[in-house]
């Protein structure tokens, strides 16, 4: 090699360094680009065997068509494709990858080895390559197809390899990945393999089958067809129904041309067609295939990017909309699930309240509850309750009632100010009592205070939930019935990585295969929560923000886990209840918002109900 030749060669592997950059961001990415090739090569069968999340090894093993001993070599030059001949084929590519830049970039950060055998040829070749430099070249005996195998990736770029995250969420990506491309094609056979053990195993199928296969039983039976032609092409595919929706991690995959893409725009569609019939906050699955001419779309030709334009993007929209809403319409989807009781309107009574008239003010009371049952006093009826309370001079309320309350209640249908210090109250300073079922309404000498009660229970829960988890102090309850949980592979690697937490917050899981377990106890108090279900909610926030850090994925947990064992609303207290928890929250370090942010009460002092009054 020459003088002049070693100028030019270094730079080149400092190009492809850098190239390799843009195609090979993560393990995950380099998964894609060879699964994609095998794919293109006409394979029908697709083994993936990764170690230790892609860092160790990636490795690829199809029978697809093969190379030459040539190819085999060329495959490795930037920008050598057999894909495009002429730039017009750019406008006509059906084939995954297109820019003959992959294995050039690869094998720019990687050891790489590649085994490959035409049908034709009697004998195959074994190129090796590393850090972009072709190392060994023979000829040996294999099977037809492609044999490609990608070690310590980034070995040659230390900063690289340090950016990784953890090999639980580089398997993830990895698990995305190979998600998106077994669904586009069902049709083909697929393994994954992960430290030896198969993760996915997955035969030729329908795409109905293929999603199951995927995402499990929680998907069975809830999957609802949909077919339309449209001037652009056809597009197909399923939705959940209303009740597969969840608030966070659901599975959402467009596909064009067997080409998953991400479409923010078709997304919002698809939302449109569920509102009402799903909480706002509520995401359903859908898997939705569009088939169009190559000619009417347009790829962004950067690898790594999955975004695609459609020529006429604004008319597929309405259509997308109505297919959607049209098939949830005939399954008889029914408008309602309201499982955030939560977002109940804050003391509707005072808001509709007529302003010009004043009026007696509205209590509407549980007739059959006794507020002071409980608590040894004398027992009233519920309407003395409340004249009582604003009838109390003795202990020098300054709120007088009897004067003019009407204006008082009857005005106030906006600025109700939330009081940022709560007073710890003694349990002789204060009266309880509760409103609509839903309210807690604390009558102390500084100020009335009205506690949202599923706020209120939530926030102490959560600090509790905090709490436990600091100091591992467990609070199990036995199930009788142990309950099988069982994981998607995805999720199962989030699982491993909390299951510490999980185990303090109360809960006991025992192995059941590869991705199941039972749970054999779970927190105490968690009531009539479904325990499989509580557990995959309290993991869903980690598993749309992977790179959480670990405290903040603490607080996400108990926070799922507060809002579910939250009293709701509805629920009757007693005085006693209602006490426990006004003493519990003064000893809260946020005393005035819920663990999801929203106020827990609103309050009213003196100076601010004499404003009112002017
Ligand atoms: P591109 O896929 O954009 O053409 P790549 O760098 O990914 O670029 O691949 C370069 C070439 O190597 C491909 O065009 C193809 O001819 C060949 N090739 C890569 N992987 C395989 C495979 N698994 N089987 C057969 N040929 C392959
Ligand atoms: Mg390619």
């Amino acid at each position: 090699m020459s003088d002049n030749r070693c100028i030019q060669v270094l730079p080149e592997v400092v190009a492809n360094q850098i190239a390799a950059g843009e195609v090979v961001q993560r393990p995950a990415s380099v998964v894609k680009e060879l699964v994609e090739n095998a794919i293109d090569a006409g394979s029908t069968q697709i083994d993936i065997h990764i170690k230790d999340a892609g860092r160790t090894l990636i490795q690829v093993i199809d029978n697809g068509i093969g190379m030459s001993a040539d190819d085999a070599v060329t495959a490795f030059l930037p920008h050598a494709t057999s894909k495009i001949r002429q730039a017009e084929d750019l406008f006509n590519l059906s084939t995954m990858g297109f820019r003959g830049e992959a294995l050039a970039s690869i094998a720019a950060v990687a050891h790489v080895e590649l085994r490959t055998k035409r049908e034709q040829d009697e004998l195959g070749s074994c190129v090796c390559l590393s850090g972009g430099t072709l190392e060994s070249q023979e000829l040996i005996g294999c099977s037809k197809g492609t044999n490609i195998a990608v070690r310590d990736l980034f070995y040659n770029i230390p900063a690289r390899r340090k950016f990784l995250k953890s090999n639980e969420s580089e398997f993830r990506n990895i698990v995305q990945v190979v998600e998106q491309i077994t669904l586009a094609h069902p049709t083909l056979q697929f393994s994954l393999h992960h430290n030896g053990q198969v993760i996915y195993q997955l035969m030729p199928e329908n795409t109905h089958k293929r999603i199951l296969s995927l995402f499990g039983k929680k998907l069975d039976g809830k999957l609802l067809s949909v077919q339309v032609e449209t001037i652009l092409g056809t597009i197909s595919g399923y939705v959940g129904a209303p009740e597969a929706a969840i608030k966070r991690g659901a599975s959402q995959f467009f596909f064009v041309n067997k080409r998953y893409i991400q479409h923010p725009y078709f997304n919002k569609a698809i939302q449109m067609a569920y509102e009402k019939l799903i909480p706002s906050d509520a995401r359903a699955p859908y898997f939705i295939y569009f088939d169009v001419e190559p000619a009417k779309i347009d790829v962004n030709i950067h690898p790594t990017k999955t975004e695609v334009r459609f020529e006429d993007e604004k008319a597929i929209f309405p259509i997308l909309s109505a297919v959607v809403r049209e098939t949830l319409g005939k399954s008889n989807s029914i408008p309602t699930i309201d499982f955030d009781q939560d977002d109940a309107p804050f003391i509707p009574a005072l808001q509709t309240a007529s302003l010009d008239k004043p009026q007696t003010p509205k209590v509407t009371f549980d007739p059959s509850y006794n507020p002071f049952k409980s608590s040894g006093y004398t027992s009233k009826k519920p309407s003395d309750h409340w004249e009582d309370l604003y009838q109390q001079k003795s202990s020098g309320f300054t709120f007088k009632a009897e004067e003019e309350p009407k204006t008082a209640v009857a005005t106030s249908n906006s600025a109700w100010g939330i009081e940022t210090e709560l007073l710890p109250p003694t349990p002789a300073e204060y009266k309880v009592m509760q409103w609509k079922k839903k309210y807690v309404v604390v009558l102390t000498e500084a100020a009335i205070q009205v506690f949202h009660q599923h706020r209120l229970h939530a926030r102490i829960l959560f600090e509790q939930y905090l709490k436990r988890m600091q100091q591992a102090e467990r609070y199990s309850m036995p199930l009788l019935f142990p309950e099988v949980l069982e994981l998607s592979v995805q999720e199962n690697s989030l699982f491993t990585q909390v299951s510490e937490d999980l185990t303090a917050l109360g809960f006991e899981f025992e192995p059941f295969g590869k991705t199941a377990y039972q749970i054999t106890a779970i927190p105490e108090g968690l009531g009539d929560n479904n325990p499989v279900q509580t557990v995959l909610d309290t993991m869903e926030l980690l598993q749309t923000n992977p790179s959480a850090s670990k405290t903040q994925q603490k607080e996400w947990m108990a926070q799922t886990l507060a809002e579910k064992s939250a009293i709701k609303a509805g629920k009757v207290l007693t005085e006693m209840e209602m006490k426990l928890m006004v003493e519990q929250l003064a000893n809260c370090q946020d005393t005035t918002y819920a663990p999801n942010g929203k106020p827990l009460l609103v309050s009213l002092n003196e100076n601010e109900i004499e404003n009112k009054l002017i």
